[in-house]
């Protein structure tokens, strides 16, 4: 038996939290009946509805993914673009991304259907550290990156400290690679930062999450979280 939001988070549905709003609007239904009672404990054989669309309890699973260029952090696209999820074909359970990259953006990505811990990963106050990996033009020093360091506001929103950490510096061919750490996650930030100190990103690719990194996992590939890792984010 599992209390009705969290079966409806589980399912990859909604937060626990938004899945409590469905219910109390009554957009969902058990055994084709409206549920608005919160505590309602779903019992194995229940068919569970939202918005007319029957949902499935899922054991939650949580996978890494290093994604490559050229694939979209979403699990449709209706411009028929290749998805993430298509690197997962033997997966069973309705996973889908947990936040973005952007499409030619590399790196690590994870996978879930666990509505609650998306939420949580995602949620702005949660903070996780993100490394990322950097080809810009031009040539990257103390000077150029020092906005980065300091924080800085980018389209009105405040942008904070990054720790950067200058790589390589290829001067024949004028361009750098810099590594940069932030906290946040807003849309295109890595590139909207580099940009904002004249470095326009060429390649980007995310190698650190939390204490997760790419180890062992190569393009195109993934592999599942342990127990203590999953903890190990929250
Ligand atoms: N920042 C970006 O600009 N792009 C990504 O894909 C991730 C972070």
């Amino acid at each position: 038996m599992t209390r009705i939001n969290k079966y409806i988070a589980h399912a990859g549905v909604a937060s626990r939290r938004k899945a409590e709003e469905l219910i109390l609007s009554g957009r969902v239904t058990v055994n084709g009946e409206v549920m608005k009672n919160l505590s309602y404990q779903v019992e194995s054989g229940d068919l569970v509805e939202v918005n007319g669309i029957a949902i499935y309890n899922e054991e939650p699973v949580y996978y890494l993914l290093n994604k490559p260029r050229g694939y979209i952090s979403s699990v449709s696209d209706d411009k028929g673009r290749k998805t993430v999820l298509e690197l997962l074909p033997q997966i069973k359970e309705r996973i889908y991304p947990v936040g973005r990259l952007d499409w030619d953006t590399s790196g690590l990505l994870l996978m879930t259907n666990d509505g609650d811990f998306t939420n949580l990963m995602t949620h702005p106050s949660h903070g996780i550290e993100k490394v990322y990996v950097a080809k810009v033009e031009g040539q990257a020093n103390k000077i150029n990156l020092r906005p980065l360091a300091l924080g800085l506001t980018i389209e009105g929103k405040k942008i904070s400290p990054a720790h950067y950490e200058i790589l390589k510096q290829e001067r024949e061919k004028n361009h750098s690679i810099v590594s940069l750490t932030i906290h946040e996650g807003q849309n295109h930030q890595v590139k909207k930062m580099f940009a904002a100190v004249g470095l326009p990103v060429q390649k980007l690719s995310r190698v650190q999450y939390g204490p997760l990194t790419l180890d062992g996992v190569p393009s195109g590939k993934y592999r599942k979280l342990s127990k203590k890792e999953v903890s190990q984010l929250l």
